[in-house]
């Protein structure tokens, strides 16, 4: 679309300049900056916010966001970017994925768990545990919850899976990215929401203890993510239905402004697909978000709809947006292979995104 247009532009522009004595060249020069300048901006603002113009999320009958949602656009403002400790999350991903397998109700699930809760010592840390039944049988499920709260009223869900895929549990698959990646940047966000009385940082991040200035924020480690023979509605997503469910009836779910899923964003080829299973105007906001850091080249060349843990959400009228590359390795050779390896992933692809999620918590915050 943006090549045409530009083309289109050009000739309309040769066509008013040619064979015009010298002061009606000026005075049309004059007439015809201010909408040169005005279409440029348009040009500027649309750029990104649809790979395929042809095909708007927006008209997706698929996404279930389709009703227009508040604005994208956020005034800017002067609080500082954020910047996460991306060594320190690089070095998560590492430590988890050295226990190995993570499936369901393994051992080294178990030992997963306990390195989770240990890094939220002192936080207010809640769990949603059950056993969940598959056609591979029962499985203890458990969704490990941490929740930051602030002074306005709703709240930030951020979830991410910390199993990893059950059929594969013989295969020698680790799941470095798939189940590590995510585990790893929610420990991290978790550092960056509690904050560092040593080191008290203006903006996103809190003082221990005190609320932060903004939503609530709540952190899931999400469980049971993975099917345990093949993917379907009553196969997958066991940790996030049930969690779905349970806010539903706690009434919850109805003070969640945003609620995004992090999933394989560890990449070292990193390009977070726009995934059109979610609401428009948050996908737009992260764009957004992602612009103000200068990382937008890494987000939305690709779109179309995935299935990931925040369907049982975007099912009841949440406003979500799932964070994933779903393109690893060529022809995404390395996705639910043993593969999956530390060796594949940098610490500048969990940089970015995770300087772009606490970017759109923060403008989330402006709202
Ligand atoms: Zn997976």
């Amino acid at each position: 679309m943006k090549p045409q247009r530009t083309r289109r532009f050009t000739k309309v522009f040769s066509r008013i300049f040619l064979s015009e004595p010298s002061w009606i060249l000026w005075l049309k020069i004059c007439l015809a900056l201010p909408l040169t300048i005005a279409l440029a901006n348009t040009v500027a603002c649309t750029k990104g916010t649809s790979a395929d113009a042809t095909a708007s999320p927006a008209t997706n009958p698929e996404s279930p966001a389709a009703t227009p949602g508040p604005p994208a656009a956020a005034p800017t403002d002067n609080a500082p970017l954020p910047h996460i400790d991306s060594k320190r999350a690089f070095q998560y991903t590492r430590e988890v994925t050295a226990f190995g397998p993570r499936y369901m109700g393994s051992e080294n699930h178990k030992k997963l768990e306990r390195y989770i809760l240990d890094h939220l010592k002192g936080d207010q840390v809640e769990d949603d545990a059950f056993t969940a039944d598959t056609v591979e049988g029962k499985f203890p499920v458990r969704n490990i919850l941490v929740k930051f709260p602030g002074t306005k009223d709703g709240i930030i869900v951020i979830l991410g899976h910390y199993d990893t895929v059950y059929p594969l549990r013989n295969s020698g698959f680790v799941g470095a990215n798939d189940g590590g990646s995510s585990t790893a940047i929610l420990l991290e966000f978790a550092n960056q929401l509690r904050g560092d009385p040593n080191k008290p940082k203006p903006g996103l991040s809190g003082t221990p203890g005190k609320k932060r200035d903004g939503y609530s924020v709540w952190l899931v480690w999400t469980d049971g993510e993975e099917a345990v023979r093949k993917w379907s509605d009553t196969d997958s997503l066991y940790g996030a239905r049930h969690l779905a469910e349970k806010w539903e009836k706690d009434g919850t779910l109805k003070k969640i402004k945003a609620l995004m899923v992090m999933d394989m964003i560890g990449d070292a080829d990193l390009n977070i697909d726009r995934n059109t299973n979610g609401a428009p105007w948050l996908l737009d906001l992260i764009y957004a978000a992602a612009e103000r850091l200068g990382y937008q080249s890494h987000f939305y060349a690709r779109q179309g709809p995935i299935e990931d843990d925040h369907i049982p959400f975007v099912k009841r009228g949440v406003p979500c947006a799932d964070v994933i590359d779903l393109d690893y390795g060529y022809n995404n050779v390395f996705w639910h292979s043993p593969q999956d390896t530390m060796d594949k992933l940098s610490p500048k692809s969990l940089e970015i995104v995770g300087d772009t999620i606490l970017e759109t918590i923060h403008m989330l915050d402006q709202r």
